[in-house]
């Protein structure tokens, strides 16, 4: 993601949370909260026993602690849930605590194999050993974040100072049209706003704002009603306008801030001039409604054809990560290159980026009839030669033969995989004739790989 770029605003955020982490070392140890049940009190720091939103309960570590203003004034508590992904970490009121036995502090030993059993559905009641495969299964499910032991130095480094700046999500619920959103992830919307517990943000020009009532009168005076820049793809109530970062740069980057909200580990914020975003919205009779985006570097020495992905939350699982992903492709199709996602992905990106892998070579080796290189796939599709190879040993269609790899299928295989739920026809398809793009002139452009 333009890494390079990205490092002076990356370290200037890494400056202001990690002094605001020592601050809360020093909470640690002097403060302690002064909601008294049952005899004991919820310190920073304490594991207690937090009922989650689902009813279930968890063992969670009280990292903050705040006055709501906007909830009446209410103190409630961030809590990380053990051996749970922090996306789960959220703000609590004192009702959700169950002080009436104390958690002994299990530090950061704390065995998950123990939080499994009394946590998950996995057991049928007949045998309650978790063999490795299911706990894999369940760590998966759950997102259960590998512990800094199971990483390596480099890795493990990385991913503390990467919790140390997003450990408190400030901002827990957002506002956009008729969405009231809960967020994921920190995200460093500037100081007064990054502190509330909602923001409201206009879905059509992107401006956040504090108050309620700064909201409606904004949504009462706003003339916007779609993405700035032009718009390059209509199809019925689909619409994808393409907007340049340098030539509309606080919208480009409020889209950045918006979407660290649901994204982990997403570095660029504010330089956004290198990249153009594609905007994808939903379109009817009040305007475009803002449902997801995809960034691409305008010159990419990697050849990346998409650098950040994201889809709105309320509009997740209904196809629209998958047609974002497309469209990338047509893209480059439409440049004469191949292309390839920045890595690292997400998990979710790359379940997505899998799947339509997978569902594009098979329909084409379905139609097939003849022999095909990996060479020839690639130039069809603007996949490059090495996703290709790696979604076909996924789908056992290649072999390794006398120093390179050979498509290896037949119909009754080829048939078996597209019958599968998980290779299925995307919902929404993207369809070229209705895309009015030309490729930008580069003076450099990546060559194709052949
Ligand atoms: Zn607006």
């Amino acid at each position: 993601m333009g890494d390079s770029e990205c490092k002076t605003a990356n370290v200037k955020v890494s400056h202001n949370k990690l002094s605001l982490s020592g601050n809360q070392k020093e909470n640690k140890d002097t403060e302690k909260c002064n909601v008294k049940s049952e005899g004991h009190t919820v310190e920073i720091g304490g594991h207690y026993l937090v009922q989650r939103c689902d009813n279930s309960w968890h063992i969670a570590e009280v990292i903050e602690t705040r006055l709501n203003e906007q909830n009446g004034g209410k103190q409630e508590y961030y809590v990380h849930y053990d051996a749970f992904n922090r996306r789960l970490d959220e703000w609590v009121e004192v009702d959700r605590f169950d002080l009436t036995h104390k958690v002994e502090d299990h530090g950061h030993g704390l065995n998950k194999e123990i939080v499994a059993i009394t946590t998950s559905d996995l057991s049928d009641g007949t045998d309650r050993k978790i063999t490795r495969n299911q706990k894999r299964k369940h760590d998966e499910i759950n997102h259960v974040q590998k512990t800094y032991a199971e990483m390596d130095p480099t890795t493990a480094a990385l991913e503390k100072e990467h919790e140390a700046i997003t450990k408190v999500k400030y901002i827990d619920k957002i506002q956009i049209g008729k969405y009231e959103i809960d967020a994921w992830y920190f995200s460093p919307y500037p100081e007064e706003y990054g502190k509330q517990p909602k923001l409201w943000i206009c879905e059509y020009c992107l401006k956040y704002m504090r108050l309620e009532k700064s909201y409606r009168y904004h949504m009462s005076e706003c003339v916007h009603r779609q993405p700035p820049g032009k718009e390059i793809y209509r199809k019925q109530k689909i619409s994808v306008f393409e907007v340049d970062g340098k030539d509309h740069k606080i919208y480009c980057q409020t889209v950045c801030l918006l979407a660290k909200l649901f994204l982990d580990h997403k570095t660029l914020y504010f330089d956004v001039e290198p990249f153009v975003f594609y905007i994808l919205t939903e379109v009817d009779r009040h305007g475009c409604h803002l449902v997801g985006y995809f960034s691409k570097e305008k010159e990419s020495p990697d050849g990346n054809n998409l650098a950040c992905i994201l889809t709105l939350p309320p509009y997740q699982r209904k196809g629209y990560g998958k047609f974002l992903i497309a469209f990338s492709y047509e893209l480059s199709k439409l440049e004469g290159t191949v292309g390839s996602p920045e890595k690292p992905l997400s998990d979710l990106g790359k379940l997505s980026y899998r799947s339509y892998w997978s569902w594009v070579l098979l329909e084409i080796l379905r139609d097939f009839k003849g022999t095909i290189s990996i060479r020839e796939l690639s130039e069809m599709t603007s996949i490059t030669q090495s996703d290709i190879i790696s979604t076909l040993q996924m789908l056992n269609m290649v072999k390794y033969w006398k120093g390179q790899h050979v498509i290896c299928v037949t119909p009754k295989l080829v048939e078996e995989h597209i019958k599968s739920a998980q290779y299925k026809r995307p919902p929404i398809t993207v369809d070229p004739e209705y895309l009015r793009w030309t490729p930008p002139k580069r003076v450099t452009k990546v060559q194709k790989k052949s």
